[in-house]
């Protein structure tokens, strides 16, 4: 969407807001500053770079408040369950609302009149359009102008590909337990010292994140970036089973997302699954 925006396709935006985990791919960091040299100056929008915190080390800091990531836990009664998502919200969300605030010269608490909002635009295409949500806040109206645009997934990579952004990498944190195993894979086989913060991360979250067992809150069970439940480093993520083959045909949603992840990942207003529960405002509504 910026560069349909920087190349007249879509009116020019007055800005890009980029919501940093502090723990994503290197690629993506460099993707950002070249996207910010070669598209985003050269038509004159800035983009803005927000934080909440540092996700990774947040998580082994007992002196930081940490809002979950959604492990995949096994109970001492060997029964399986996930951890709530509370960091797209915490990570994502809070701080663009927190910047938009700004830029409507509303920081909080004040309360924003009715007539003051800035349109946000969600890049959801149309082969996910169930993802395409209002926001849930009256300052934010959203859009989705690559659906009114009635583009999908290809007609975005084709676009990419025409501006040389062929290589346009996937933005989520570096050791996000919805990767799937060609994502582990990716990470293991281009970079050693990635794999090995992932592996490292893995081990170090087994028993729960620092703050909640400095408080006596200990996870009864034991946490796991991959959902076999199994240390990352002998987790069986050069399996690529029958279904997953099916999978990467676009056949089977689901066992699409063992073997790709959650294709949909963690967006900002477009999160599947039980994010919205959790995403709530985080003191930050009108
Ligand atoms: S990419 Fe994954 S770990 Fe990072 S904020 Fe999103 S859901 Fe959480």
């Amino acid at each position: 969407m910026l560069a349909l925006s920087a190349n007249g396709v879509l009116p020019k935006v007055d800005y890009a807001i980029f919501a940093d985990t502090g723990w994503e791919p290197r690629t993506v960091y460099a993707h950002l500053d070249r996207l910010e040299r070669e598209v985003a100056a050269p038509a004159g929008i800035p983009i803005l770079r927000v934080s909440a915190g540092n996700i990774r080390n947040d998580a082994l800091n007992p002196e930081r408040r940490f809002a979950s990531m959604p492990l995949y836990i096994r109970n001492p009664d060997g029964k399986e369950g996930m951890t709530r998502r509370q960091c797209t919200g915490e990570y994502k969300i809070k701080p663009i609302k927190k910047k938009v605030r700004e830029l409507l010269e509303y920081p909080y608490p004040q309360r924003i009149p009715k007539d003051v909002f800035v349109e946000q635009w969600v890049g959801i295409s149309t082969d996910e359009f169930h993802r395409a949500k209002d926001s849930d806040v009256k300052y934010m109206r959203n859009r989705h102008p690559l659906i009114d645009l009635d583009w999908s997934r290809a007609d975005c990579v084709r676009y990419l590909t025409s501006l040389g952004l062929a290589d346009t990498p996937k933005s989520s944190c570096l050791g996000c337990p919805f990767h799937g195993n060609a994502q582990w894979r990716h990470i293991r086989d281009t970079s050693a010292v990635e794999w090995r913060d992932v592996v490292e991360f893995d081990a170090a979250i087994r028993k729960g994140n620092a703050r909640a067992n400095a408080e006596g809150n200990m996870l009864l069970g034991e946490a796991y970036l991959h959902r076999s439940r199994i240390p990352l480093d002998q987790a069986p993520i050069d399996h690529v089973t029958a279904a997953e083959q099916a999978a990467l045909q676009d056949e089977l949603a689901d066992e699409q997302d063992a073997e790709l992840g959650v294709l949909n990942g963690c967006s900002p207003w477009a999160c599947r699954g039980e994010v919205e529960a959790a995403q709530g405002d985080f003191g930050l509504a009108a």
